[in-house]
Order: structure tokens, then sequence, then C-alpha cells
């Protein structure tokens, strides 16, 4: 097949959604479509918010040994679809938005009962600044949620973007019967399922037709009938291309658990969402149809065996063939490195691929070569953007509790770091560690597994900073001049570059004030 061909049938993307909306479930659904599950239960919820930490660890080392978990490919149609999980739960919000900078596009799962929630905005924001195209599913139809209009306009204001609804539930709650495709035009009448694909698909071609009433009730049929004519007043014929651009979200409805509105969601998403167009880097924009081979590493996972220290790091391709034993060139570290044994995650099930193309995500065996954001390439000194650093609002210093392990202690935060549990900074004089993080559980993830994998103990002393902010300006005296006088409250990051530990916003908003010529960054990206 041609390199145009292979691209063209990808849909790599993320399911997100606020802990608890329907993702997980929609997700084994999905799979279930795709034939790489045979039944429900085999996708486990990686939720941690209702469990200790404890338990979290637990569920981190389970997570670690399926690591397959984390990324599901299988065949639809003539499409290969690759899904990308994302943590659900807040603190781990970074590693979330890491691997939204690995997908072309993302379905957004929202509770009908419960509306908008706090971590759906936030993934939006996120989704916006990219303009990563988005689709909605409005789930739990078979409760009592909110009107489907009114949750319409809630997800235009809240989510700042516009809608465009493809299917339309008919009733809700007890009585609802499943959704009507504004799309094809097509009705289909599921009957709740668990564990299979519905069987029970009635086709109406015309919501006209007589035969409607035989397959629901009067008072149904003409609601349906009086909504879809409501629908097509309100809203516009839906425009692909604003869709594309991440400017209009086609919205769905239906029930993940009962299998409502799945097959629709799906099917329109193959056939809709964008296949790889190609990723920005800091010298250029790389087309995914360029010949030469290109990728780079979004996530870092740990291996299975904690006395190994192998690492897989996950490597999203964004142009070229990628080809198993070829050179590639490394181009933080100015090296070539060839691969025995990349993996892909076909099926829910690991193999050793020999070939993978745009869109694909490849498994790399990592020794301690890896960072997150690094870039492989057939020789180009690419760096690739969009893979984003957030300033981090919990800031600690880290206090080594066993000086005979300071070593293994030094060695553990590198990686650890690298792996993207959380950022490190440092500060002179005196070499002092500050770990950061946007969520209290990575701390305890730390120092578990510095404990448990490096045999380091330690503790983190809280410090009294606010946030953290990057420092850039114009002209390089500038920021000499503002560093060497606040010495006190500047620490470096792991590329060297000057973070300001402010201690309260106050701070922070004098400073913008007596330096105009300096920008004090909320996050950051590769330069
Ligand atoms: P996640 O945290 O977003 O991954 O959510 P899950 O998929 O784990 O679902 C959270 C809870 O909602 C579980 O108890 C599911 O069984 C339930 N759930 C998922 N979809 C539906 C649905 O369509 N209707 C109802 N009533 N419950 C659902």
């Amino acid at each position: 097949m041609p390199v145009s061909a292979e691209i063209a049938r990808r849909r790599t993307f993320a399911i997100i959604s606020h802990p608890d909306a329907g993702k997980t479930t929609l997700t084994e659904k999905f799979l279930l479509f795709g034939g790489a599950i045979q039944t429900a239960g085999a996708v486990k919820s990686n939720k941690a918010q209702k469990t200790a930490t404890s338990d979290f660890m637990e569920i981190e080392r389970q997570r670690g040994i399926s690591v397959a978990t984390s990324v599901m490919g299988f065949d639809y149609q003539d499409y290969r679809v690759t899904i990308l999980d994302t943590p659900g739960h807040r603190d781990f919000a970074e590693d979330t938005y890491r691997t939204l900078s690995a997908v072309d596009s993302v379905i957004l799962v929202v509770d009908s009962v419960k509306g908008v929630e706090a971590q759906t905005r936030r993934l939006m924001e996120v989704c916006r600044l990219r303009n990563t195209p988005v689709m909605i599913f409005v789930n739990k139809l078979d409760r009592d949620g909110k009107p489907p209009f009114d949750l319409l306009d809630e997800l235009e204001e809240t989510l700042k973007i516009r809608v465009r609804p493809l299917t339309w539930p008919i009733n809700q709650g007890r009585s609802f019967q499943g959704v009507y495709n504004l799309y094809s035009k097509e009705l289909n009448l599921f009957r709740p399922t668990k564990t299979t694909r519905a069987e029970h698909v009635v086709a109406v071609r015309d919501l006209h037709a007589p035969e409607l009433d035989a397959h629901l009730p009067a008072a149904d049929v003409r609601q349906l009938r009086d909504d879809v004519e409501l629908v097509e007043g309100i809203y516009d014929p839906l425009d692909e291309a604003a869709y594309r651009r991440g400017a209009l979200a086609p919205v769905f409805f239906g029930s993940a658990s009962n299998n409502f509105g799945v097959q629709e969601l799906l099917d329109t998403f193959v056939a809709l969402a964008p296949a790889p167009i190609g990723q920005p880097a800091v010298s250029r924009f790389v087309r995914a149809e360029e010949p030469a081979f290109t990728g780079f590493v979004f996530k870092i996972h740990a291996n299975l065996d904690p006395r190994h220290r192998d690492r897989i790091a996950f490597v999203r391709i964004v142009s070229g063939r990628f080809e198993r034993h070829a050179f590639y060139l490394h181009t933080r570290l100015g090296r070539k490195l060839r691969f025995a044994n990349p993996t892909t995650f076909l099926a829910n099930d690991k193999s050793v691929v020999d070939e993978a193309w745009p869109g694909d995500i490849v498994g790399l065996y990592d020794s301690g070569q890896f960072a997150i954001g690094d870039t492989l390439t057939e020789g180009e000194p690419l760096v690739f953007q969009g893979i984003p650093r957030f300033a981090p609002e919990i800031l600690r210093e880290v206090v080594n509790l066993d000086p005979m392990k300071t070593k293994q202690l030094d060695k553990g935060i590198r990686e650890l770091t690298e792996e993207g549990v959380a950022q490190l900074f440092t500060q002179q004089p005196g070499n002092r560690k500050i770990i950061g993080t946007v969520g209290e559980l990575q701390f305890d993830v730390l120092a578990f597994r510095l404990e448990h994998e490096y045999g380091a103990r330690c503790s983190f002393r809280p410090l009294s900073i606010y946030k953290a902010y990057w420092l850039e300006a114009e002209s390089p005296t500038e920021l000499r001049d503002f560093v060497a006088r606040r010495t006190n409250s500047i620490a470096y990051d792991r590329d060297q570059r000057p973070v300001l530990l402010a201690d309260s916003q106050w701070t922070v908003n004098a400073l913008k004030q007596n330096y105009p010529a300096l920008n004090f960054l909320a996050w950051n990206e590769p330069q």
C-alpha cells in the first residue's frame, strides 16, 4: 500500500472525560466493535480518585505490567484505529496533556446528568490550544439527565466551541429508546446489551414513514419529529472543515453501558476524523507524507520488572516509514540508535513490528536514553513542538533520608522526572533539588518508586512557593540582570532554563509590572 493510503486510513485519537463520565465504558465498546476484545470487563478502568494511595500504587504497578492498555489499536472497516488512554485523575492531568500532543483528534465524553465538569473544561482548553478536532459523546441518556437542547447550550457556553448534533436521543431515562442519526438520516433502535454488539437494529429511512409508529410509542414519534425539525432549523448543516480546524464539535447522544449510540459515533468518527497531518517542529512543519521517518517520545513507562531499569518509550510516528533495525538519529543526544524489538499495541496485544506509519505508536525499549519530547529522525536535527511542560503548582525540596544512597537517589530522581512523573528544578548554591508537580499524589508515587525501584529514601519538605514560572526575554542581558538580582527565587529546569519561584500571585503581578520586557510563562515548549 502506498504511504498516502497508509496515512489516510489511520485514526489516532484519545477519549477524554471528567472521571466517571464513561470513558472506560466507551473505550470498551469501541474495542468490542473493532473485534479487539470479545467480552466486556476486559478493559480496566485506571481511575484512582476513589482509592487510597496504597491501592493506587498497586493499580499503577498493574498498569505497568499491562503497558499495552495505554495504547489500543484495532482495525475497523478499512481503518486502523488507535486509542490512546489518558488518566482521569486531576493529579495526572499533565500526563493527559502530553498524550494529547500525540493524537490527531479527541472524543470528549460528557455525563448527561452532570453536564460539563471541571476536568472537562480544563481538557478542552488544551484541545483549543492545539486546535485539536473534538467530537462530543453525551453519555448516560438512560438516566434522567438534562434536556438535550439545554446540554447543547451548556456545551457551547462552557467549552467555548460551536456544536452541531449528529444524533438525537429518543426520550431519556427509563424510556430511552435509542438515537436517530441526523448524519445518515437513519434510525437505529437498539436494545440494551451489556456484553456484545447490539443485534436489534431497525433501519428506518424516512422519519415520516408510518412504520415508525410500529417501533416507537406515538408520543416519542411526535417528539422526535418535532425535535429533528427544530435541530435542522437551529443548526447549519455540518461544516466538516470547521470540525477539522477545531472550531466546531459534532455531538452524539447515547448510553455507553447499554451500547446505545456508540456505533453511530464510531462510524461517523472514522469517516470524519482527520488522518495524520503532521506536527510542528521548532524549525518547520513536518508533514505526514514526507518520505523520511520522524517521530517523538510523548510518554515513558516503567517496565514490568522493577529490578530491571528498562522502560518503554512511546513514540508517535509523525512522517515516513519507521523500520525495525534501521539507525535513527536521537536529536537531543546527537547519537544514532537502532531498535531490535519495537512493539505495537494492536488488539490489546504487544507484538514486535517490522514497520510502522504516521499515526502509529511504537513502543521502544529504553535503558535510560529517552526523555519526554525527544525526537527521532533519519538525520535532520529536528525538535518537535507541542509537548508542553506545565508550571508546577506544588513545589517541595528533596530531603535525603539515607546519605549512603545519595547516588541512587540522584539517579532515581533524574530518571523518574525524565519519565514525566514530576519536574526537577535545581537551585544554587548547594545544588538544592526542588520537585514540582501539579498534584499531591505524584509525590507519593515518586517516594514509593524511589524506594522500591532505586532503594533510596527521601521526604519532601514543603516550601512557601506559590507557583513556578519560566522566564523569557527578547534581550538576553535583561534576563541575565533579572536572574542575577533575584538568585534566591531562581531555579533551573532540566534544560538549564531559568524559572522564577514566586511566593505569591501579588509578587508575580508586581514583577510583571516592573519588568514589562520579561515573559512569565505558565507552560513552555522545547525551543
Ligand atoms: P470513566 O471514569 O470516565 O472511565 O468512567 P467509567 O467508564 O468507569 O464509568 C463510570 C461509571 O458510570 C461506571 O459505574 C459505569 O458503569 C457507569 N456508566 C458508564 N456508561 C453509562 C451509561 O451509559 N449509563 C449509566 N447509567 N451508567 C453508565
